[in-house]
This record gives structure tokens, C-alpha cells and sequence, in this order.
């Protein structure tokens, strides 16, 4: 600790995707003052993206960094702050009321009465050379954002569990052919997604292969497929590439502090945002690795806003009362 006396803020919101913004629209508009911290890739996954064609209220589509300008400004309109910084480490206080803490790039503490959390998830990629270089050019990781671009072209998807065969059916709605790459020689998706996969006919599923190379050099336009039991290798012409291995959620710094499931993501009470601790509210994909849209984070960071204003409403009531107590 560097500084001796904390900042207090009312409303602290931590990361800057859609849930982040929406929370911060939503709580700089209840007076809540609330200060925002970025994160490492403002704006979040969003500005990773190109074109945003399914936010509602777009109707000629949006480019992801742009619509995350626009929310900034929208936040910044009715008085959020918003500052760059990480938050490297967090003491949550357990009691109602309690203030919680958090350190920002590693040597300044804030305190706060309320927090939302809205660090997201970030998606895993092969870590292959030619597919980091093909990023935005035909290699994605969304295929419901990404996938119309490709109409009637042919694409491939890598990954087995019920992203991959969600997204494999969404495309084969939309594209010529889809080609299916599953390292194993079984899907770990469930059996009724597994039968929508086999079932649909411009499905053409390889287990036991792998990606060997992306081609292409400034888009793509191959795939270089090995099967990892025989060591063949197949080359296919295709346009778009999408990776769907699963997302790790960012909750690092949340370990020992909040409640997650097993595979690290936050765990909201009911359809609240409420975490295990009172006055911590968590948005956006950092609870969610189901739907992850930017429309359903966005949602959330409203929902997280409401809760975190009704919780101090709560509090202050609490404190009033005792007053009152005490001097009668
Ligand atoms: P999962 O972790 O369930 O599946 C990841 C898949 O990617 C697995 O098939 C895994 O293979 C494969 N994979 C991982 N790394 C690599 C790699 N380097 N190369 C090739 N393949 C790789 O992630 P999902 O995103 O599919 O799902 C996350 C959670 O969300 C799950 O609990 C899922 O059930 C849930 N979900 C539910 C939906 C629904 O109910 N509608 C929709 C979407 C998600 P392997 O099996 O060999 O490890």
C-alpha cells in the first residue's frame, strides 16, 4: 500500500465491456457516482470484433470499438468516470454494509460501498501462428456475431463441446458447407446437441483432427487438417474459420473471495447479480457462459446497477434506523 488514506467511491464498476458501460449508465443516472475501471483491453471483447450487426438499434450494423466509444461517452454523460487501470487484487468485505476494497495496477487502493463486476471471459484460441496472424481476417471466435459474413461460403469450425455444436448448426443454416474438427474420436457436447450435428447434412464432422495450419496470408482461404491417429494431412478451401474451444472467464483476481462454478465463472443468486457477498454484483460474460451476447451483458450491467442501488437504499435505511435508536 502506497497511499494512506483510500479514495471512497459509491459505486465501483470493474471492466469496460457492454455489461461495464450499461452498469455505468445505469448508476451515474441513480446519482450513484460511480468510477470505472478498464481492464487491460478497453471496451472489451467487443473491439476485437469487426461489424456488430445484432445490437439492437443499429440497423446499418456498427463496428465493435466504435460502439464502445459511443457507450463510454453515453457513461461519461451523466458522470461516470472512467479511468485506465487493472484491478490486480480485491478484499471483499462480508458484512452488509462493509466496505470493499480493491488495488488498482498494483499499488493503488480504492475503497468502495458497492462493486460491479464486469471483467468478462475471454475466448481461447489454438494459439497457432497462422491463426493469431488470420485474427479479423476470416478467423473468429463468435460465430453467431461473425458467422453471416460467410453466406453461402464454406467454413470450419474446431471444437467439440455444445459451443461448437450450436454454432456448427447456426452456420450450416447460413453457409454452403461446414467442416467440423473434433479432437477427439467423441463430441464432449450433449447427446441431443450432438444429434443436431449429425443430423444436418452440410455438417461434415472429422474426429480425431486437428488444425495443422490456417492458410492464407492476408485472409483466409484454406485449412491444413491433420487426423491426429494416422498423421494424414487434408488441405480444404474454406473462407472463415471459427474457434470454439470454450472461454475462460476473468476472475483470477476473485479467487477465495467470490463463489464460482468449476470452470471459474461467477455464481449470481437467482436472477439477481448478487454475489455471496452483499454489496458485489456481478454482469456480463464473467457470469454467463451460456448466452454471451452483447445484448444479454448489457442486460445484466443494467440489472447489476438496480441491485447495487437498491442494496445501498437498503443499507442506509438500516443506518438511519439505528440512529434514530439511539438518540430516542
Ligand atoms: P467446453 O469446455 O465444454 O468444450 C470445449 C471443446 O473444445 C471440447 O470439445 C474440447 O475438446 C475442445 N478443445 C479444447 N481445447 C482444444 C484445442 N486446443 N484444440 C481442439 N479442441 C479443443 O466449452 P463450450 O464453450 O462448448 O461450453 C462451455 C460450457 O457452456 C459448457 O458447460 C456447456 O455445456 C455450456 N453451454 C451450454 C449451451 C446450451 O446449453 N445451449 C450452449 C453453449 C455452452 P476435449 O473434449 O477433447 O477436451
Amino acid at each position: 500500500m502506497t497511499n494512506t488514506k483510500p479514495e471512497r467511491i459509491k459505486c465501483l464498476i470493474i471492466g469496460s465491456g457492454p455489461a461495464g458501460y450499461t452498469a455505468a449508465i445505469y448508476a451515474a443516472r441513480a446519482d450513484m457516482k460511480p468510477v470505472m475501471y478498464t481492464g487491460m483491453e478497453p471496451g472489451g471483447q467487443l473491439t476485437t470484433t469487426t461489424e456488430v450487426d445484432n445490437f439492437p438499434g443499429y440497423p446499418e450494423g456498427i463496428d465493435g470499438p466504435t460502439m464502445m466509444v459511443q457507450l463510454q461517452k453515453q457513461a461519461e454523460r451523466f458522470g461516470t468516470e472512467v479511468r485506465i487501470g487493472m484491478v490486480t487484487e480485491v478484499e471483499f468485505s462480508k458484512e452488509v454494509g462493509g466496505i470493499h476494497k480493491a488495488c488498482v495496477d498494483n499499488k493503488t487502493w480504492v475503497e468502495a460501498e458497492t462493486v460491479i463486476i464486469s471483467t468478462g471471459a475471454t475466448a481461447k484460441y489454438l494459439g497457432l501462428p497462422s491463426e493469431q496472424r488470420l485474427r479479423g481476417g476470416g478467423v473468429s471466435a463468435c460465430a453467431v456475431c461473425d458467422g453471416f459474413f460467410y453466406k453461402n461460403q464454406k467454413v470450419a469450425i474446431v471444437g467439440g463441446g455444445d459451443t461448437a455444436a450450436e454454432e456448427a448448426t447456426y452456420l450450416a443454416n447460413i453457409c454452403e458447407k461446414v467442416t467440423m474438427l473434433v479432437r477427439k474420436d467423441e463430441m464432449r457436447a450433449s447427446k441431443a446437441m450432438q444429434h443436431r450435428v449429425t443430423s444436418t447434412k452440410n455438417i461434415d464432422l472429422r474426429y480425431n483432427t486437428e488444425v495443422e495450419e490456417v492458410l492464407g496470408e492476408q485472409v483466409v482461404e484454406g485449412l491444413r487438417m491433420v487426423n491426429n491417429e494416422t498423421g494424414e494431412k487434408e488441405d480444404i478451401e474454406i473462407t472463415g474459420l471459427f474457434i470454439a474451444i470454450g472461454h475462460k472467464p476473468n476472475t483470477e483476481i476473485f479467487k477465495g473471495e467470490l463463489d464460482m462454478d468449476d470452470t471459474g465463472y461467477l455464481i449470481t443468486k437467482g436472477k439477481s447479480t448478487k454475489t455471496n457477498i452483499p454489496g458485489v454484483f456481478a454482469s456480463g460474460d464473467v457470469q454467463d457462459k451460456e448466452y454471451r451476447q452483447a445484448v444479454t451483458a448489457a442486460g445484466t450491467g443494467c440489472m447489476a446497477a438496480l441491485d447495487a442501488e437498491r442494496y445501498l437504499a437498503t443499507v442506509e435505511s438500516e443506518e438511519e434506523e439505528k440512529t434514530e435508536e439511539v438518540s430516542a
